[in-house]
């Protein structure tokens, strides 16, 4: 991942050093997606001079919304790493152990591949929550169908 020392917030304008740094100013703390547009609006990527332009149109409240081909350049330069992927919440696990119990593990599989290169940290926590249900589920039904 390539290193910034200036990166501004893309909900107030403020300066950060790091993509991943919970802006000191308002608070913004970028995730997932948000992390590529951290990095779009970093010196990384930026020559400082349109950093102070970008800034300037944050500060007057422009909402900026970078196109998918922005995002992807960022996803590529970035590299999908384990640091900047910050795996699935408790919630989201909890609801997919839900769904590959009671209804399909088809699901988790989907999100293994879905997640796999943007983020490698969510795509194993999913393996290894749809793995042992696919194992459970599959002897569930030979059982069943027995
Ligand atoms: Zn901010």
């Amino acid at each position: 991942m390539s290193q910034t020392t200036r990166c501004v917030c893309v909900k107030c304008g403020a300066d950060r050093q790091e993509v991943a740094q919970i802006c000191p100013s308002c608070g913004h703390r970028p995730e997932g997606e948000g992390l590529l547009v951290a990095w779009l609006l970093s010196d990384a990527n930026l020559p400082a001079m349109e950093l102070d332009q970008v800034q300037k149109r944050i500060r007057d409240g422009e909402v900026i919304r970078p196109s998918g081909r922005m995002l992807d350049r960022a996803r590529r330069a970035m590299g999908a790493t384990f640091a900047t992927d910050e795996g699935m919440t408790s919630l989201q696990r909890l609801g997919l152990l839900a769904t590959n119990l009671l209804a399909t593990p088809l699901v988790g599989w989907v999100l293994v591949v879905w997640w796999r290169t943007s983020r490698p940290r969510a795509s194993l926590q999913a393996l290894a929550l749809t793995l042992p249900a696919s194992v459970l589920f599959t002897a569930l039904v030979v059982y069943l169908a027995s």
